[in-house]
């Protein structure tokens, strides 16, 4: 059985060569002395017992004094105990001293003794290499993924353990290939049974592009699956943002009955951050009181993060105030919250509040705290934090600084103002300014410059749909009907089409998505009466059709019903059927919420007596009594 795997690791190893080509290590058949190979005692090792037993003694020194290791100087000392005492040539020695190196993360200290090269690579050993490859994995991949050629090139054989470390450094590699390659070999070992192998063969696919496909594969053909397997594949959608698809798994797993960890929960309050899926993430905070399951940082951060993400900020607070060991990733969750839901006022005091507990500000709760500012209109506070970021704090603003600050400018109406600060700015302006001071352009009248710049943008930028539809919107105010015809028809021949809206809304567990015009829904009947009734209440009202952001050019008819089917309308007359008077109603859009859909949404708040929580790209919207927390403005 060895020497099969031998010859198996031999061919393997050519697969890994170029990997290997950096590494500066012994030629692997190499033969140098050692204290007791060949010649017997050579010396350094010998006392006064029997050489069996001083080498023991030598042994336990070493590991003993590798076991008080808890600083790197102690590790030189340790290294210059062994070489004296002469065991720079014992696997279980080499082994420890890689693993304590690996602990104080000196893993290249630990490698260029123990692959050093006069070292007898015949001592070598399975272990040995699996310790090594372990240190590596988490920081240093492809020297992990080197060891692992070399072992493979020596002739020494894998076992179970070796491959969880191999697959996580391909995981974080996110090499596809690379990855499939390393299954193979798992395949040839045999070691494809194994839960542990199977479960970092879930995380790793999962991890590399593409891989939604293998991860998926392997992960079916597992019989026994634990919280783990679960996890692997759970993360994978969650890393390639398919969080719906991240969320009906976890019913799976609930169904099977197996029980989630706090992975499992760190990952379901993603998806559901991401999905605006509030009821789900409640679900999750009951659950983690209920089954007594502590409440880390990292839990509380992630809840905190899901309540900001689902519109629900008061319990997003709560939850914050509650936490006795607060992290800057807890204030910058909690301050990123409150911007984008008009909090700006509380996100600054609390800011001020960081600063005061002694908490350093990162570049991250700067991007919070300005934009915080830019959504409630603070530009003269704006202005003061973003230079206080150099001054004080040391911290070069980066481009999503600057980002920051021109929509800053320009939500206040100060145009002029944004387009001289980015003249000044010392980094090359990125679209995302541009477009912001295009939307500024647009919805503050100054058509003509947004024109101008949009134009430019797409100079740049010829292949970009939005900056299109940008032109096309700014053509719709100016009632240039035939440029925006035009628009569509350059759209049209470059092949772009504009994404499609859509818009979330979970109700009852269940999580329903709803596209402009859809019908697929089986009460799709009853929903476009609802929209009917909704659309003749509202006008009652005093709702007036905007009808200048429908990108065809059609009759004002038809571009009214057009608007009127918009996602979000859909979603909110599917709420007030299916929800009693009075509740809350959450929803998701994936796009900017259009001016029409704003309007009628307060209207609607105002007559059905409903708040109203719209979560689109750029901020919440929270709509009560015929107003919304934006003020207008997005
Ligand atoms: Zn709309
Ligand atoms: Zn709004």
């Amino acid at each position: 059985m060895q020497s099969s795997l031998a010859t198996k690791a031999g061919k393997l190893a050519r697969r890994f060569t170029s990997l290997s080509a950096s590494l500066a290590a012994p030629s692997p058949r190499r033969r140098v002395p050692t204290i007791d190979g060949g010649g017997g005692c050579g010396g350094g090792g010998c006392g006064g017992g029997t050489p069996v037993a001083n080498k023991r003694a030598a042994e336990q020194s070493c590991l003993a004094s590798l076991r008080l290791c808890d600083a790197v100087p102690k590790l030189a000392q340790a290294h210059t105990h062994i070489i004296k005492s002469g065991l720079g040539n014992n696997p279980l020695v080499l082994a420890k001293f890689a693993s304590a190196s690996a602990e104080l993360g000196a893993v290249d200290f630990a490698c260029s003794f123990v692959f050093a090269p006069d070292a007898d690579a015949r001592l070598y050993d399975t272990f040995l290499y699996n310790t090594v490859i372990r240190a590596c994995a988490q920081s240093q991949r492809r020297k992990a993924l080197a060891f692992y050629d070399l072992m493979l090139r020596s002739g020494i054989s894998p076992n179970k353990f070796t491959y969880p470390f191999v697959l996580k450094a391909c995981a974080g590699i996110g090499d596809l290939s690379l990855g499939r390659s390393v299954h193979g070999s798992v395949v040839k070992f045999g070691f494809d049974e194994d839960v542990h192998v199977q479960n970092t063969m879930v995380h790793m696919y999962s991890c590399c592009g593409r891989g939604i496909e293998f991860a998926r594969k392997v992960f079916d053909g597992m019989t026994k699956l634990d919280s783990v397997s679960w996890s692997a594949m759970i993360g994978g959608y969650v890393r390639l943002g398919e969080s719906g698809d991240a969320v009906a798994l976890f019913r799976k797993m609930q169904i099977a009955g197996v029980k989630p960890d706090e992975i499992t929960m760190l990952l379901v309050l993603s998806a559901c951050a991401d999905l605006g899926a509030l009821e789900l993430g409640r679900w999750v905070e009951s659950y983690v009181a209920r089954e007594n399951v502590q409440k880390t940082v990292e839990l509380c951060n992630a809840l905190i993060d899901m309540f900001a993400k689902c519109g629900d900020v008061d319990s997003a607070l709560r939850l914050f105030q509650s936490m006795s060991n607060k992290t800057i990733v807890s204030w910058t969750s909690v301050i990123g919250g409150l911007a984008v839901h008009g909090g700006g006022v509380e996100a600054v005091s609390l800011f001020d509040e960081m600063i005061a507990a002694g908490v350093v500000p990162d570049d991250v709760a700067f991007i919070g705290l300005l934009s915080a500012c830019s959504h409630s209109g603070l530009v003269e506070k704006g202005r003061d934090y973003f230079n206080l970021m150099t001054k004080r704090f040391g911290i070069e603003p980066k481009i999503e600084h600057y980002g920051c600050l021109v929509d800053l400018l320009c939500r206040a109406g100060l145009i002029r103002k944004a387009i001289e600060f980015v003249e000044e700015m010392p980094l090359e302006p990125n679209p995302v300014i541009w477009r912001t001071l295009i939307n500024a352009c647009r919805a503050h009248g100054e058509l003509k410059l947004g024109e101008d710049i949009t134009k430019r943008l797409i100079g740049k930028e010829p292949m970009h749909e939005s900056n299109y539809v940008l032109l096309s919107n700014i053509y719709a105010k100016m009632s240039h009907w035939e440029k925006k015809t035009k628009i569509r028809e350059v759209m049209d021949t470059k092949g772009m089409r504009k994404i499609p809206g859509s818009t979330l809304i979970e109700l009852e567990n269940e999580i329903y998505e709803f596209v402009a015009g859809d019908k697929s829904h089986d009460q799709y009947k009853e929903i476009y009466e609802m929209l009917d009734e909704m659309g003749r209440e509202i006008k009652k009202a005093g709702y007036l059709p905007s009808t200048s952001e429908v990108l065809l050019d059609i009759n004002e008819e038809d571009k009214e019903d057009a608007v009127n089917r918009h996602s979000e309308k859909l979603a909110i007359a599917f709420a007030l059927l299916r929800t009693p008077p009075g509740t809350s109603i959450r929803i998701v859009k994936n796009l900017r919420v259009c001016e029409d859909c704003h309007s009628a949404t307060k209207f609607i708040s105002k007559i059905y007596d409903r708040e109203i929580v719209v979560r689109d790209r750029n901020r919440f919207h929270h709509f009560k009594d015929g107003l919304c927390s934006c003020g207008d403005f997005w």
